[in-house]
């Protein structure tokens, strides 16, 4: 049995229009709460709360400015906590909402809050779902991505293994835009420039990181000994192939100390 921090982003939990992505969202849920009844720690990493308050307040797109991205970050916030909490309850889970900072996780005495209550809640079996506190966190406080986030969380977690569930399959030896042969990097061992040149540049417009805030992610967690797979967030099935130790997406393999 292991502790997983699996990141889900925006792109799989919304369409492109802003609406909720029921069916993304659904089997997510579903796949999540069968690995915790077979014992596996699980602490979600949830972006989706900008998109979802632009959805749910009929703005036209996500604002530009930062009390425009932190007022719909506000009103999604409760509308994803709302729906997990629904669909979680359906399996009987239980989940907890936590809101941080990078602030919170830079400074000793928050993140040693942050840690215990993370670690009881995982005693207690619940299944933690983290954002980043959007209200408070702008620029200088921010961790800014979820990607990153998700990494920390990881790696103060303690975790087992990292998820990061993208809108693709992995990590890909070309710009699948530009070359229909691009193909998927099964396996990285260490990641060195020409893995960063594949990340390319992000062409999805509705979360925050792109390929390289993923990279940087795995990065930071294979440092600190934690394997780290990108999968396609379309297919979260594909998570029981990765924990029975099967090829798919890519995997990033953690340091061995
Ligand atoms: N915290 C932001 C949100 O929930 C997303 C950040 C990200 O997508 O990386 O909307």
């Amino acid at each position: 049995m292991s502790r997983i921090v699996v990141k889900v982003g925006t792109s799989t939990l919304a369409h492109p229009g802003g609406g909720m992505n029921i069916r993304h969202v659904e089997n997510l849920v579903k796949v999540l709460s069968d690995l915790r009844n077979a014992g596996h720690e699980i602490i979600l990493v949830s972006s989706g709360a900008i998109g979802m308050g632009v959805g749910k307040l009929g703005l036209s797109g996500k604002p530009e400015d930062m009390p425009g991205k932190q007022a719909a970050a506000a009103v999604g916030q409760c509308e994803l906590m709302y729906v997990y909490d629904r669909l979680f309850s359906e399996y009987n889970h239980t989940i907890a909402q936590i809101l941080l900072t990078g602030d919170d996780l830079e400074r000793e005495d928050r993140r040693t809050n942050f840690e215990n209550t993370l670690f009881r809640l995982l005693e207690y079996g619940a299944i933690p779902v983290l954002n980043e506190n959007d209200t408070i966190a702008t620029a200088e406080i921010s961790v800014g991505d979820n990607d990153t986030l998700g990494a920390l969380v990881a790696v103060y977690g303690k975790a087992d293994l990292l998820i990061v569930l993208s809108d693709i399959d992995g990590l890909l030896t070309d710009d699948p835009h530009r070359n229909p042969d691009a193909r998927i990097i099964p396996l990285v061992e260490a990641i060195d420039d020409s893995i960063r040149r594949l990340a390319g540049e992000s062409h999805g417009h509705q979360g925050t990181g792109g390929m390289i805030t993923k990279i940087n992610a795995a990065e930071l967690a294979v440092n600190h000994g934690i394997d780290t797979v990108i999968l396609n967030g379309a297919k979260p099935q594909l998570m029981y192939d990765v924990l029975e130790g099967k090829s798919v997406g890519t995997r990033f393999v953690g340091k061995r100390k």
